[in-house]
């Protein structure tokens, strides 16, 4: 489960960080909305906690971003706005929940974990192949596929990005806590376990080399 935190003012953001680790979240840190139009590029996120008041603008203009691209993203709007026209403003906006500030951050996880119940997924299904991010798991014509880890990440990144062409260092960012402290053949060796692992056995192929530009997604194959 992955959480991208919107929020400018630093004591809250990083203590929501801390917080949400704890709960055992993988989190970003955004501080404005430009700042978070850059994750939600490159990252797939479960759930946004988006602060209203934010440096370059409004939280809430950025809902119908997300949901345009990542439907079963969900947003929690946190904001001090504590007047019900704000929280209606925000759900209209399509926000699925509001969280006033100050908030407890018991009743914030419980929030958080009843979005991500219900929420749904942002499980991708093409064709006879089915990858569920949340749970780690590959499924192709009813049969599991043991890849987890980093080659399973960069397999859901390449399948939602699919038909693009994506490059190394998009992929490092995306995948690792730490871009800067690995090679960029840590990519490789992820590629590499995807084919030897899911592609050679099934007796398909997933993920084309692009020379010099990167991967690409390909599957189902055109004939
Ligand atoms: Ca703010």
């Amino acid at each position: 489960m992955r959480i991208l935190i919107i929020e400018d003012e630093m004591t809250m953001n990083r203590m929501l960080s801390e917080v949400l680790k704890e709960f055992g979240y993988q989190n970003d840190v955004a501080e404005s909305l430009a700042d978070g139009r850059y994750y939600l590029d490159i990252r797939n996120y479960d759930l946004v906690l988006l602060d209203w008041m934010l440096p370059d603008g409004d939280g809430i203009d950025l809902i119908p971003e997300i949901k345009e691209k990542r439907p079963k993203t969900a947003v929690i709007v946190v904001s001090a706005r504590d007047d019900k026209e704000s929280e209606i403003a925000a759900l209209r906006a399509g926000a699925d929940d509001y969280i006033r500030k100050p908030f407890d951050y018991e009743i914030l996880q419980l929030r958080i974990e009843a979005k991500l119940r219900y929420g749904g997924s942002n499980i991708i299904e093409i064709e006879d192949l089915i990858i569920n991010p949340e749970e780690e798991k590959i499924i192709y014509k009813g049969e599991s596929i043991e890849l987890k880890g980093k080659p399973f990440e960069v397999l859901t990144h390449l399948a939602m990005h699919k038909d693009q062409i994506v490059s190394k260092e998009q992929l490092l960012d995306a995948i690792w806590e730490e871009p800067e402290m690995v090679t960029p053949n840590v990519i490789e060796v992820a590629i590499n376990q995807i084919r030897q692992k899911m592609d050679k056995p099934l007796g398909i192929t997933t993920i084309e080399t692009v020379r010099r530009r990167g991967y690409r997604f390909c599957f189902p194959q055109k004939a």
